[in-house]
């Protein structure tokens, strides 16, 4: 059994962090199982060396500890390019050059031939999408599921979007880094917060296409701060470095982050 706790550094981390990692490695104590930490950040625009050295610092003193060494995504590029290569190559992908409004105005659909022809020679940035209507052609009525919190999840893949799977900045997502690296890695199970729960279908999706393992799933409830909430790093929540200068000890912290 192996499991991960990855965060992006996008931020210095708070409570709901603490708390997410906690769920992790209580998760891989609790089964004698491996708990890898992994740094997500493919944004190199909001990820900063500065903070994925705050998530050692933070992490180390709250006394938690993983495996040496530790995957950056930013230094697996390649191979997310790889799998969407994969993904073009049973033509599961589309260029999408819509911008965000021109998206809430239409849904995404492929251009004809000669639309797109036109718009790659002038240049202009493109997304790919995964079209679902292509993945159900390619899946030719293969049911999927998966296990979410002990419950088999059916997914109803009438339910699903054609999701971005490279975006036009970075040429690649979250989605095929993550599910990349989850199969790279060899983690059986996935714990994380349930923000990400309506992702996993997806995740799902991409596993089968690829022929990779579909992981065993468990998302946790977030902290909530007083308005009700999530707590994020957007919204100002105290940093665990500010809190530890503030004199708090770990075992305050890890008393507080409760779910
Ligand atoms: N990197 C993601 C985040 O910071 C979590 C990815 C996952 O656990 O699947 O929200």
């Amino acid at each position: 059994m192996k499991t991960r706790f990855a965060p992006s550094p996008t931020g210095y981390l708070h409570l709901g962090h603490v708390m997410a990692a906690k769920a992790v490695f209580d998760f891989s104590v609790d089964r004698n199982a491996q708990c890898l930490l992994r740094i997500e950040d493919i944004d190199q625009t909001r990820c900063r060396p500065e903070f994925t050295q705050a998530i050692f610092d933070d992490l180390g003193w709250l006394g938690f500890s993983w495996p040496q060494p530790v995957r950056l995504q930013s230094e697996h590029m390649s191979d997310y390019q790889s799998a969407l290569a994969t993904l073009r190559g049973q033509g599961l992908l589309y260029e999408c050059f819509k911008t965000r409004s021109e998206l809430a105005a239409a849904c995404p659909a492929p251009l004809s031939k000669a639309e797109l022809a036109q718009r790659l020679s002038a240049g202009k940035p493109y997304a790919l999408r995964l079209s679902i209507k292509a993945c159900k052609a390619s899946l030719s009525g293969k049911a999927l599921s998966y296990i979410d919190n002990e419950q088999e999840k059916i997914i109803n893949l009438d339910k699903l979007e054609d999701i971005v799977v490279a975006r036009k900045d970075i040429g690649t997502s979250y989605h095929i880094a993550v599910t990349h690296d989850d199969m790279a890695q060899n983690i059986t199970h996935v714990i994380r917060g349930e923000d990400l729960q309506d992702q996993t279908p997806y995740h799902v999706l991409i596993q089968t296409l690829m022929s990779w393992p579909v992981p065993i799933y468990h998302h946790h409830t977030l902290i909530m701060d007083k308005e009700g909430q999530k707590l994020s790093k957007r919204s100002f929540s105290a940093s665990i470095a500010s809190m530890r200068e503030l004199g708090h000890t770990p075992q305050d912290i890890l008393a507080r982050a409760v779910i």
